[in-house]
């Protein structure tokens, strides 16, 4: 058992803000202590990642192949190499693996595999938490089926849902989407969830809390029977094991990381600022670093996440923010610019905690202690992938 258990959070002294965020937390304060984010990186490196099996070893239709190929995948992560075996034989599965271990080519290839045996009688729907989550599913399927006349579309809230009835006059292999919204297509009448043969659930410890257990429950009543349901996260809820088995028939149980701690490839620490500082300065100083290249800056509320972006440009550092209440164009076009290296900083409350990918982000900063534990874990997973060292700050009073 390590530092990141639930057992070792007790209540710290409340937190006290500088002058930009004292009004916000006030409202709402963080009860984890302070030590839990410290934590030396012990990276896995390349190694850990990637195992040394190939692609060309697991006997793929030759365009699938040539697609992963391209995406210069060479070799099987350890979830891959885990999970695609007994998910091309049909098999249900529970994975456990944290983020950026490969998991969406791991439930993709094999959708693809059995989409491509009949594609005219297959569907597969995955359900996501995020938007984003949801298009970042999207854009890995189109890049790993081009060419196959294999159709996939997201339905996600905050877009029209008049064109998403015109992305379903057509036959989908791979439909995904956010909880509301496929349901309210299949209130509508226009999405038939009976004919869906592989369910997925991502990030699924948080499909079944409180906030997603009604409208996930409705779905899988709608959808009914399946041929394979398949369910991805990065952290496991004791709680939901009744759930979860009531999902599940015979499923292979695959657990890449423990499920309660943080990717060992990340170097945690705490910035302790005294009563009187301005926290923002520390942060700005932070900056003179130029390994902060690509950083990840969390808030507790979307209004400090619209100041701490203004006040960043105002101090010369590309910045821009993702929130709930930003529409979704603008969280796209904000999230394009960060992988691009236009913006250095993006600020983002816990929406965008969620299975983002962006590569190389190198620092995750918290400005604030987060909520709860899983938040922190969700939050600090956006950097060290893909084996590289990742780093996360958390500023405490
Ligand atoms: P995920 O856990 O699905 O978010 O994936 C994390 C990152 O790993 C993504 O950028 C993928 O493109 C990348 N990735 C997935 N599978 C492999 C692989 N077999 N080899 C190299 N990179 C991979």
């Amino acid at each position: 058992m390590n530092h990141f258990t639930r057992k070792n959070i007790r209540p710290s002294t409340p937190a006290r803000g500088s002058n930009l965020d004292r009004r916000q937390i006030k409202k709402k304060e963080s009860t984890l202590d302070p030590r839990l984010f410290v934590k030396k990186a012990q990276p896995s490196g390349q190694d850990g990642f990637r195992t040394e099996k190939t692609f060309t070893a697991l006997g793929l239709s030759p365009k699938l192949l040539q697609n992963i190929l391209a995406k210069g995948y060479e070799t099987l992560t350890t979830i891959q190499e885990q999970s695609i075996e007994p998910l091309l034989q049909g098999r249900d599965i529970m994975a456990i693996s944290k983020t950026g271990s490969g998991k969406t080519a791991a439930f993709l290839i094999p959708i693809i595999e059995h989409a491509l045996k009949d594609s005219r009688n297959y569907t597969a729907l995955v359900v996501t938490p995020t938007r984003e989550l949801a298009l970042q599913i999207e854009e890995e399927f189109k890049s790993l089926a081009i060419g196959m006349s294999l159709y996939s579309a997201t339905f996600i809230g905050g877009t029209n849902i008049n064109s998403d009835n015109q992305k379903l006059g057509r036959k989908l292999q791979v439909i995904v989407g956010t909880p509301g919204r496929l349901l309210d297509l299949s209130d509508r009448g226009v999405l038939d969830l009976r004919k869906v043969n592989t369910l997925v659930l991502d990030e699924f410890d948080r499909m079944l809390d409180m906030g997603f257990i009604l409208d996930v429950s409705k779905l899988v009543t709608r959808i009914g029977k399946r041929d394979q349901t398949l369910l991805f996260s990065a952290t496991m809820e004791p709680g939901q094991k009744k759930l979860i088995d009531g999902l599940l028939a015979n499923p292979v149980e695959v657990k890449v990381s423990n499920g309660a701690s943080t990717n060992e490839n990340i170097e945690q620490q705490t910035i302790r600022v005294p009563e009187g500082h301005d926290k923002f300065d520390v942060l700005a100083d932070l900056f003179a670093n130029p390994e902060l290249e690509k950083v990840i800056l969390f808030t507790e509320t979307k209004r400090l996440a619209d100041r701490l972006a203004k006040k960043l440009i105002q101090s010369g550092i590309q910045a821009g923010q993702i929130h709930g209440d930003k529409s979704q164009n603008f969280r796209n076009r904000m999230i394009d610019e960060f992988k691009s290296g236009d913006i250095r900083v993006l600020v983002a409350t816990d929406v965008a905690a969620r299975g983002i990918d962006v590569a190389d982000v190198s620092h995750v900063i918290n400005y604030q202690l987060p909520m709860t534990m899983d938040a922190y874990i969700h939050r600090i997973g956006r950097t060290g992938r893909a084996g590289k060292v990742g780093h996360a700050i958390t500023f405490v009073n």
